[in-house]
């Protein structure tokens, strides 16, 4: 492609209301254009890298054993009725009237859709598994779209729907659209974590988030530095290491903190580190009940752990009536000695000995207390929030903490949309049997925008070589000398030739200007043709990602080049 006919409108500056990096360098890169709020255009640049993606998913999918299909984004409201959702989906379905004022929704989903084609097409279990796929432009009206391609209206999807005869069948549906995905988005080139998300009643593993890392991310989550164990935070496992604590050596003795109240007041004043203190959390449940958790200092109380503990629908900190009331001092004070309210500890308050606790006297604290002999601790559970260094729960290793930009999502659907639409199969014995479906998506759209969350500099886009819109740029520093203007042609031909995708930069511009442009678009891999270069012979190799420049002999640089491309692609 030569940039001088090609549509590829860069900005110098940011625009105003693009908040995250991926908006700003999608715009300023010339990527896409906003139509409306949360619509966009995709220009030729932008559409070159989200066709990248699709490409991927696309093989990947195939090579799984799915089918592309592709269904309407207009769906009529009597499939969605079918389902209940209808009544159920709020202000996010656009719904519309055709002229007959016959009533229908633009497609956010298709799990209606795909099961009335299995219903009607699908009659015997010699025909599962079954897995169908397209991907598609989907409308869902967010009340406030935001950050380009990251949460817009409209956008293009890749969804998957498998259909089992029984649940074993949709397990391994699920494993392999699980094993499918990383496979995406590793060819991607992208650094991600395969999350397990909360699946409600569900159950099991059968929920899987796929995050790609970005210090950008909405969501905090651990993975494990040894394993595949990854979770979003509140999710997240710690394992116990199981420690007795030592033998007492101190007495209980109470000490002055005159309006020392928190953690760090305390173990300042005491001149102790956090991790000596424990720290005693007045709570209440939704059914009414009023208990004491126990952390070390330094750590944090994860709520929803300590729900799933008491199973309770929420838990939150006692107000000030209540913790005066149960421990006789104002909060700050509270102690786990003689206080009369049940007791539940974090696994790691198991460990300790001679710590120091409130005194639930105003202005007071024990220092030298022990369990057992001075504390009664009902139970003992994981109800810390995860942090980084914390003992994954399945192996040995040690947890990491990042924060992650979903992209894609496996789901064990179940029966919920077959059973609804009546989508059924005979089995081998001619009995009837209503069809295990799974649901599977990756936001293509999304994938793209992440990419640029996570590869990126203060200059613009670094793309990872599988989804760049080009892979090689070619700078013609130039262009009125004639020999500059040969010697890039050239190389840009036999790129060309060799199945290169090159941008070549023939624009009439200053150098300066070019090496703007070419680092805000981001294309991989750079060769420069200048006159002084080539009056030895050479051209000046460089990659977008940083490294040294290198000099090329101009005879050897697109084989050299070529050569570039296909290890950066692993071919
Ligand atoms: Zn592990």
């Amino acid at each position: 492609m030569r940039y001088s006919q090609y549509l590829l409108p860069t900005l110098k500056e940011t625009p105003s209301d693009a908040e995250v990096v991926s908006h700003q360098l999608m715009l300023r890169a010339g990527m896409i254009r906003k139509v409306a709020a949360g619509i966009y255009d995709y220009l030729p640049l932008g559409l070159r890298s989200l066709r990248k993606v699709e490409q991927i998913v696309r093989e990947e999918m195939d090579r799984a054993g799915a089918h592309e299909v592709l269904m309407p984004m207009v769906v009529p409201a009597e499939l969605w009725q079918e389902s209940g959702r209808w009544q159920q989906y709020g202000k996010e379905l656009l719904r519309l009237k055709d002229r007959k004022q016959g009533e229908f929704c633009l497609g956010p989903t298709h799990e209606e859709v795909i099961t009335d084609i299995v219903r009607n097409d699908v009659r015997s279990y010699r025909q599962l598994p079954l897995n169908l796929y397209q991907i598609q432009t989907k409308f869902r009206d967010e009340i406030r779209p935001r950050f380009g391609l990251m949460r817009g209206r409209e956008f293009i999807m890749k969804d998957a729907y498998s259909f089992d005869m029984d649940d074993a069948g949709a397990d391994r549906s699920y494993d392999r659209m699980y094993q499918a995905y990383r496979r995406i988005f590793e060819r991607c080139g992208l650094k991600f974590r395969a999350v397990e998300a909360d699946t409600g009643n569900i159950g099991g593993s059968s929920s899987h988030e796929f995050m790609v890392l970005a210090a950008s991310g909405e969501d905090e989550i651990v993975s494990c530095d040894s394993c595949e164990y990854a979770a979003n935070v509140e999710k997240a496992e710690i394992r116990s290491a199981g420690q007795k604590a030592a033998e007492p050596g101190a007495p209980l003795e109470k000490v002055l903190t005159p309006a020392r109240k928190t953690i760090e007041e305390v173990s300042a004043f005491l001149k102790v580190e956090p991790r000596q203190l424990i720290k005693t959390l007045i709570m209440q449940t939704d059914t009414g009940e009023t208990l004491a958790v126990l952390l070390r200092g330094d750590r944090e109380l994860n709520d929803v752990k300590l729900c799933r503990l008491l199973d309770c629908a929420w838990v939150e900190m006692a107000t000030e009536d209540v913790v005066l009331k149960a421990t006789g001092a104002p909060s700050g004070f509270a102690g786990p000695v003689g206080l009369d309210l049940r007791i539940v500890a974090d696994f790691e308050v198991q460990a300790m000995s001679d710590f120091i606790v409130g005194a639930n006297e105003k202005d007071a604290h024990f220092t030298g207390a022990n369990l057992g002999r001075d504390i009664e601790v009902e139970q003992f559970a994981d109800l810390r929030k995860a942090e980084a260094g914390d003992p994954c729960p399945r192996c040995d290793g040690l947890l990491e903490v990042w924060r992650g930009i979903e992209v894609g999502h496996v789901f064990k659907l179940g029966t919920k949309y077959s059973e609804a639409l009546g989508a059924k199969v005979l089995d081998d014995q001619g009995h009837e049997r209503t069809l295990v479906m799974g649901c599977y998506g990756i936001g293509v759209g999304r994938t793209v925008a992440a990419a640029i969350e996570q590869n990126h500099d203060e200059n613009g886009i670094i793309w990872p070589l599988a989804v760049a819109p080009f892979q090689v740029l070619v700078v013609m520093l130039n262009p009125n000398d004639e020999a500059v203007r040969e010697a890039a042609d050239d190389l840009y031909r036999q790129l060309l030739a060799a199945g290169v995708e090159v941008l070549l930069d023939d624009r009439d511009e200053r150098p300066g200007f070019k090496f703007k442009d070419a680092d805000l678009v981001g294309i991989p891999l750079r060769v420069t043709v200048g006159a002084r270069g080539l009056k030895d012979g050479q051209v000046e190799f460089k990659e977008r990602a940083g490294g040294e420049v290198r000099m090329l002999p101009l005879g050897e640089a697109a084989a050299e080049v070529a050569e570039q491309v296909r290890k950066g692609l692993g071919l």
